[in-house]
């Protein structure tokens, strides 16, 4: 063979490798950098399917998911794989109804809570050991007194208190919130002696002699006693709250609804925006502001805008276990709430807004677009919330609002029926039966625990009805709930409340994915795992739909994904770091 014509076979070849490769270049999918193939375990899709093999995220969205074969084909060669080695993947959990800043704020106090301790002996050691260590600021703060929790546990006197903090201010603070002690140096320090008149909306409490014993009786009081409290350092909300965030995520969730951000700080709902919109947060979230914490001529932010302001809050009675509950039947006569609570014998709770100051307000926000969410736990408290906006709608009708009715503890099922029909939507806090069932007959009287939180009739009236756990109200736990929806059995005794209103375990999947996210208004976003919605994603240990009963509450949270990053949400993040330093710096 000539020279020429072997340099141009050469040629002819070494072009068509290169075409051959440009054609394969051409024809193959393209490689993702942001691509992500979960196999290798149960995928629960909380969508039509129900359970998948693989999972395919592409750009923080979910583009397939199905059999292995089906959702591979659709792979890029240089996918990311995931292997979830036998555990469960399922859509990151969405608390709809949670207190991010009270929660932690209070998280830095000394924790006094039932939900720890069982005894008042417990509770005064637990006192001791807590205020040997070090406390932020100059006074001393404990959270979760619970005389209900704790059987045993009478108020303190001024005289333990000042036994156990002589010169430092104490504040010890209720579970409920209602109550608080404070020590002689509190007082002092807050301005209140034994002169000092009741403040409005409050009790300063007294000795047979009239002297003060150191117990302050609902917000206006204890108002008095935060009011004198020096300022957080600057910058330490900022973290604890951060830090708090990285908490809901340990627990599983990816979304939380802020309902109402209470807590000290000098802009709740700015601080709660600067820390959801963060590039790295580790949780997203929406917010429902308190009426105050808006401007007149506010409207509301979309859902998907981090820390968006989607709606209000509004509370229309109390806790039922300060006598707070507009339940329809005064609370019962037991030493209970004789002792403990002291209530009168046919107590009833009060409804916390006069009709026409709720009916002017919730007619403004409704006709300005926001989602209204009451919290409601008594007949009567649901009654006013429903007379109103049955009126409020007949003159302003507006489609899909999805206003919200809060806690429900004894909400009835005509009323559900009616909520139904008006366009609400339900949450339930479910762990009211876990932590206080054993109590409530004692409260209540026992007629009506058949039907004490009543997710069941709910759903059978067609509501979406989600859990919340309404934090710092109960500790964070979304299993723990999850079995209480799923066993409907207290904490101490085991026993079954309301039998007929268990949720199938599906039922109770859902009211914590997709069902809070049609409330929170995230529906066609998060909530299930379909093509074209955000991978919001949580890993755990077991399979809630087939674990034994008994193991319900331990399954373990073993990471989530936001929009298919993992989230980092270990306390020791460069974030955390950040606002530590910021923290450290304001001091300087
Ligand atoms: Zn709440």
């Amino acid at each position: 063979m000539k020279r020429s014509v072997r340099r141009g076979l050469g040629f002819a070849a070494g072009l068509l490798v290169v075409v051959a490769a440009a054609l394969y270049v051409w024809l193959a999918p393209p490689a993702h950098e942001r691509e992500t193939l979960f196999t290798g375990g149960t995928i629960l899709t909380m969508a039509e399917g129900g359970v998948a093999e693989a999972l395919l995220v592409r750009d923080g969205r979910i583009v397939a998911v199905g059999s292995r074969a089906a959702v591979e084909t659709q792979a890029s060669h240089g996918t990311h794989r995931v292997d979830l080695e036998g555990r469960t993947l399922m859509p990151g959990l969405i608390e709809p109804h949670t207190h991010p800043l009270a929660t932690a704020l209070l998280g830095s106090a000394i924790d006094v809570s039932g939900f720890r301790y069982g005894s008042r002996a417990e509770v005064m050691n637990a006192l001791r050991q807590g205020l040997d260590q070090w406390q932020p600021g100059a006074w001393s703060l404990a959270f979760g007194w619970d005389p209900v929790l704790v059987p045993d546990l009478d108020p303190p006197t001024l005289a333990e208190l000042d036994a156990l903090s002589p010169d430092r201010p104490l504040v010890i603070l209720s579970q409920m919130m209602h109550d608080a002690y404070a020590n002689s140096a509190a007082l002092r320090v807050a301005g209140i002696d034994d002169s000092s008149p009741n403040p409005p909306a409050g009790e300063l409490g007294r000795d047979a002699d009239g002297h003060l014993n150191g117990t302050l009786r609902e917000l206006g009081a204890i108002g008095l006693l935060f009011a004198a409290m020096p300022p957080p350092p600057e910058g330490s909300i900022d973290l604890l709250l951060n830090l708090q965030l990285g908490g809901y995520a340990r627990a599983g969730y990816t979304t939380i609804g802020v309902a109402g951000p209470v807590g000290r700080a000098k802009d709740p709902v700015g601080i709660l925006k600067a820390r959801l919109s963060a590039p790295d947060a580790p949780l997203q979230g929406v917010i429902y502001a308190l009426p105050t914490q808006t401007v007149a001529s506010a409207t509301p932010e979309s859902p998907l805008v981090p820390g968006g302001v989607v709606g209000v809050k509004f509370w229309m009675d109390g806790s039922p276990y300060t006598g707070g509950a507009a339940f329809a039947a005064p609370y019962a006569d037991t030493a209970l709430t004789r002792d403990r609570l002291h209530l009168h014998a046919g107590h009833m709770g009060a409804l916390a807004i006069s009709e026409q100051d709720f009916a002017a307000a919730f007619e403004d926000f409704h006709r300005r677009g926001f989602q209204i969410a009451v919290h409601a736990q008594g007949e009567r408290a649901v009654d006013r919330v429903l007379d109103t906006a049955e009126r409020v709608l007949a003159a302003t009708p507006r489609a899909d609002h999805r206003h919200r009715l809060e806690h429900n503890a004894l909400i009835t099922e005509a009323q559900l029926r009616r909520a139904k029909a008006l366009g609400f939507t339900t949450s339930f806090f479910i762990d009211h039966i876990y932590y206080y069932g054993d109590r409530l007959p004692d409260l209540i009287g026992p007629d009506p625990m058949g039907r004490y939180m009543p997710l069941k009739t709910a759903i059978e009236a067609g509501h979406h009805v989600s859990i919340h756990g309404d934090h710092p109200a109960t500790p964070i736990g979304p299993f723990r709930s999850f079995a209480t929806a799923v066993l409907r059995k207290t904490r101490d005794s085991g026993t079954l409340v309301g039998d007929g209103q268990q949720l199938t375990r599906l039922e109770a999947l859902r009211a914590m994915t997709t069902e809070p996210a049609w409330q929170l208004g995230l529906d066609k976003d998060r909530g299930s795992l379909e093509p074209g919605k955000a991978a919001d994603l949580v890993l755990l240990s077991d399979n809630p739909l087939t674990v034994p009963d008994t193991d319900l509450r331990d399954i373990a949270v073993l990471g989530t994904w936001i929009a298919g990053q993992r989230v980092d949400s270990r306390k020791a993040t460069a974030a955390n770091a950040g606002l530590l330093w910021h923290m450290l710096i304001s001091f300087l």
